[in-house]
């Protein structure tokens, strides 16, 4: 469903990610960890169409991905500038509903279901800079997760969580993808934790990033 194919980006004369494809199949979860600085962002951005390929393109269901609007959801790394300001963690939450569930009330409920997800129930009302970082991502996982996207692109989406707090959101991930079918592509620097979540692996050269391995995760029956 989603497809990579020759894809290559270069910032200026530097080349971050060169002649990379690879497909994943609808409702897999496949990580891509490698070294930091290998390029991995850029990929996650050129997928999300937010940057444009040097060359090579991204396909979404067939249908290039060249900014226009597709079922996508994105969570950043860096939460501090992934939330708005002026809105509520509620509001936040809410936001890319606006354009997907039509019934004020609907939308309202599944923000309120988005944010108990990640234990956040009781901080609706409350503002982004009012929450500590670890809280604040968390709301972007909610905002993410909430939209039930067809495609959901993570760039290191526990880096600034406690612990604790990563082994709740990881498993919280696997059940909420386990219910409602999303395809995942999820980036990280953590071996164990692309084992730990991904059907399957893809580890990259360090930069300009290449395929070195693609796994798929097989873990005995529990
Ligand atoms: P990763 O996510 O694997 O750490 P990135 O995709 O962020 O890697 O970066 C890959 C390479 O491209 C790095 O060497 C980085 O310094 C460089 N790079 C990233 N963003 C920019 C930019 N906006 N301008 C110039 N170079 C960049
Ligand atoms: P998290 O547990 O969300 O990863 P931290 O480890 O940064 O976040 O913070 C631990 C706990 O301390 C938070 O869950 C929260 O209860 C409280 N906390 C930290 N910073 C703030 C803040 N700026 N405002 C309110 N509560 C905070």
């Amino acid at each position: 469903m989603l497809e990579v194919r020759g894809l290559a980006h270069r910032y200026g004369s530097y080349a971050a990610v060169e002649n990379l494809s690879f497909t994943v199949a609808e409702d897999e979860l496949a990580c891509i960890v490698g070294p930091s600085g290998c390029g991995k962002s850029t990929l996650l951005r050129c997928v999300a169409g937010l940057i444009k390929p040097t060359a090579g393109g991204v396909t979404l269901h067939g249908d290039p991905v060249d900014g226009v609007p597709a079922d996508l959801a994105v969570v950043f790394q860096d939460y501090s500038r992934s939330l708005f300001p002026w809105l509520s963690v509620r509001g936040n939450v809410e936001f890319p509903l606006r354009t997907r569930v039509s019934n004020r009330t609907e939308r309202r409920k599944r923000a309120e279901e988005a944010l108990a997800w990640v234990g956040l129930e009781a901080a609706g009302s409350k503002y982004p800079w009012q929450l500590s970082g670890g809280m604040q991502q968390r709301v972007s996982i909610a905002r993410a997760l909430a939209c039930k996207p067809a495609l959901l692109l993570m760039d290191e989406p526990f880096a600034s969580v406690d612990a604790q707090t990563r082994a709740d959101l990881e498993d919280l991930l696997l059940r909420v993808r386990r219910e409602h079918g999303s395809t995942v592509l999820l980036v990280t620097h953590d071996i164990d934790e692309s084992v730990y979540l991904g059907d399957r692996v893809l580890v990259l050269s360090k930069s300009p990033a290449s395929i070195v391995a693609d796994l798929t995760v097989t873990l005995p029956a529990q």
